[in-house]
């Protein structure tokens, strides 16, 4: 141990100081980990009440050559933290864009949409929407195809700001959606301001549902407010017949859960819509 009482952190709560060392290791790694092909998006169904689907959200996976897969809820905040989520959140549509581009040329596939997640780093940036304009111009993907994910956090500051790169955004086709929608902040506020196109229920309300009577009251004025607003809704995390059976009677238009289907590479992702291409 260091001699240095000063130090103290290493004599009096070694908890903390290994948390802070695996912290700064995962750091090290996540800052090598694009460049060495570690990352890689998976593809989770977005699907109408019948199962059939319409498209997917972009999941980012982080394959560690010595500790295996890494979960996003480990690796994204630290990549929020240190800034990194700015160039991956970059890559993480670019990849989105080439893979709409593949879907694409299949008609199977050729009118899916993708959902990109957007960190509110790197929304607030003064350059985002020019550097989301590029990577379309660049791959020549069709806009109208793209969705980006922002939470309810990416919103509450600098509110006209943010209004005005959605609306820059949605002129170019682009088309926001508003993620975990009820774990944030005063949305009720300047919802009705907001250029987004679908409020995205939070899991953690789908969950509830249908026996916790709170849990169903929720999820019905979100869905109410989603009516009165002229936005679409989508559930997530619907995991059983119940919930989507709840869910649809309640008047949600689109589902995203394990009930249809994991997050999966994109070969396994276009087996399931009846594509034949192996990526
Ligand atoms: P999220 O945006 O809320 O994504 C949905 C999460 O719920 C995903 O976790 C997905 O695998 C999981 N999920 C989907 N259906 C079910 C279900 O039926 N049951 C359960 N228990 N879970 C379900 P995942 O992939 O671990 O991602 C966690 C979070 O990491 C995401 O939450 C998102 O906030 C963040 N994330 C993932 N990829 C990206 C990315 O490319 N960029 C950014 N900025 N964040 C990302
Ligand atoms: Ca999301
Ligand atoms: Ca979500
Ligand atoms: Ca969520």
């Amino acid at each position: 141990a260091k001699a240095d009482g000063r130090n103290t952190l290493r004599f009096f709560d070694p908890k903390m100081q290994e948390l802070a060392l695996a912290r700064s290791v995962l750091e090290a790694d996540l800052r090598h980990a694009l460049k060495r092909g570690e990352l890689d998006l998976h593809f989770q169904p977005q699907c109408d009440r019948q199962g059939q689907v319409h498209g997917a959200e972009a999941l980012l996976r982080w394959q560690h050559a010595q500790r295996g897969a890494v979960p996003p809820a480990e690796f994204i905040p630290v990549a929020e933290q240190t800034g990194l989520i700015i160039p991956i959140g970059y890559w993480v549509l670019r990849q989105a864009c080439l893979q709409l581009n593949r879907w694409a040329a299949d008609p199977a596939t050729a009118s899916l949409t993708l959902a990109v997640n957007v960190s509110a780093r790197q929304f607030h940036r003064s350059d985002f929407t020019d550097q989301v304009q590029a990577i379309i111009e660049e791959t020549r993907v069709d806009p109208r195809r793209l969705k980006l994910e922002l939470t309810e956090s990416a919103l509450v500051e600098e509110i006209d700001d943010a209004i005005a790169k959605m609306e820059r955004l949605r002129r170019l086709g682009v088309a926001f959606s508003l993620d975990d929608f009820g774990t944030g902040y005063s949305s009720l506020a300047y919802l009705h301001r907001l250029p987004i196109y679908q409020l995205k229920i939070d899991r953690s309300f789908v969950a509830q549902v249908p026996e916790d009577a709170n849990g169903a009251a929720i999820v019905h004025t979100i869905i109410a407010l989603g009516r009165a607003l002229g936005l679409a809704v989508i559930a997530e995390g619907v995991e059983s017949p119940r919930q989507l059976a709840f869910l649809g009677n309640a008047g949600c238009d689109s589902y995203q859960g394990y009930l249809f289907g994991r997050p999966m590479a994109a070969a396994a992702f276009n087996a399931r819509c009846g594509s034949a291409a192996d990526a």
